[in-house]
């Protein structure tokens, strides 16, 4: 212990005389960053909570993160709709909390199934499943496949779905969990909401959509100033939600359905859209965090 402690010294002495542009890996050094498919998230959620993979899951579990989070009683995924990998990288100056979450090995990137769109993709980190495997159409297909929620619910655990009321988060996540909130007009009103369900219900796998982000992104094009705003917005949610999730006892897994890109209407006017397979619409954040009880070792 006595060695453990002297070491995490030493680190943080390091940390503070090296250049912040060598510690910063949230926006440098991309290239060197692993990419696990999509369909890696149910399975990894299912090893760290200690119960089998859905059946059809096609990834087996994202092997640091569950080395990092094993023994965690309950984990939390905040997926942030439209964040795409190069979004944050290009809106840094904007997520400073986020940014501050990124130690040396808790991140990676995610690839989002094909189409890149939310419910296929939503649907997917339940089940491990592409839309092939899921059959998801839309918010209120009905699963072809098995889910997390059910996998834990057979195991005792109870789970949490929540969004904006019509959004995938309510309208899919929240049909499949234990738990959810009902007629949630924006992002802050659903925190609020499922803040008070979870410290109620203590569910031991949450999943929440954050919304805005898309909205904003798709009427203005994610490289806006609107979008730079909705990404400090985005921040300042995580930066209320996370610590309160990681005191709660849960891990943290912070990531996103999709990304976007910029397109332009026949009246030349930006916008932002996705759905294709390429690396700004499928390249999505990977950060993972332990509960604060259970922070024995980075992160
Ligand atoms: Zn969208």
């Amino acid at each position: 212990m006595y060695l453990f402690r002297q070491s995490s010294l030493v680190l943080l002495f390091l940390s503070c005389v090296i250049s912040p542009a060598a510690t910063s890996p949230a926006w440098s050094s991309d290239a060197a960053l692993q990419t696990y498919p999509m369909q890696a998230l149910a399975p990894t959620v299912a090893a760290i909570l200690a119960v089998p993979a859905p059946k059809q899951a096609e990834a087996p579990p994202i092997d640091p993160v569950v080395k990092d989070l094993r023994g965690s009683r309950k984990v939390a995924i905040l997926g942030i709709d439209a964040f795409g990998a190069a979004i944050w990288n290009k809106m840094h100056a904007k997520t400073p909390y986020l940014n501050s979450l990124v130690l040396k090995n808790n991140r990676a990137q995610l690839r989002s199934v094909l189409p890149s769109v939310t419910c296929v993709n939503f649907g997917c980190m339940i089940t491990g499943g592409s839309q092939e495997t899921t059959g998801i159409k839309t918010f209120d297909t009905q699963l072809a496949c098995e889910d997390l929620c059910s996998v834990l619910r057979a195991h005792g655990m109870k789970t949490g779905g929540f969004g904006i009321k019509d959004w995938t988060g309510d309208r899919l996540l929240g049909r499949y969990a234990d738990f959810s909130v009902q007629d949630k007009t924006d992002d802050l009103e659903v925190m609020a909401g499922l803040m008070k369900v979870v410290a109620e219900k203590k569910p031991e796998f949450v999943i929440v959509q954050y919304g805005e982000t898309d909205k904003v992104f798709h009427a203005h094009g994610p490289s806006s100033r609107e979008a730079e705003e909705a990404c400090a917005r985005a921040d300042a949610w995580l930066a209320k939600i996370v610590p309160w999730l990681r005191a709660g006892g849960y891990a943290v897994i912070i990531t996103a359905d999709h990304g976007q890109h910029e397109s332009t209407t026949k009246d030349g006017k930006t916008r932002g859209s996705h759905g294709s397979a390429s690396d700004l619409d499928c390249l999505v954040p990977l950060v993972w965090l332990n509960s604060l009880d259970q922070r024995t070792s980075a992160p």
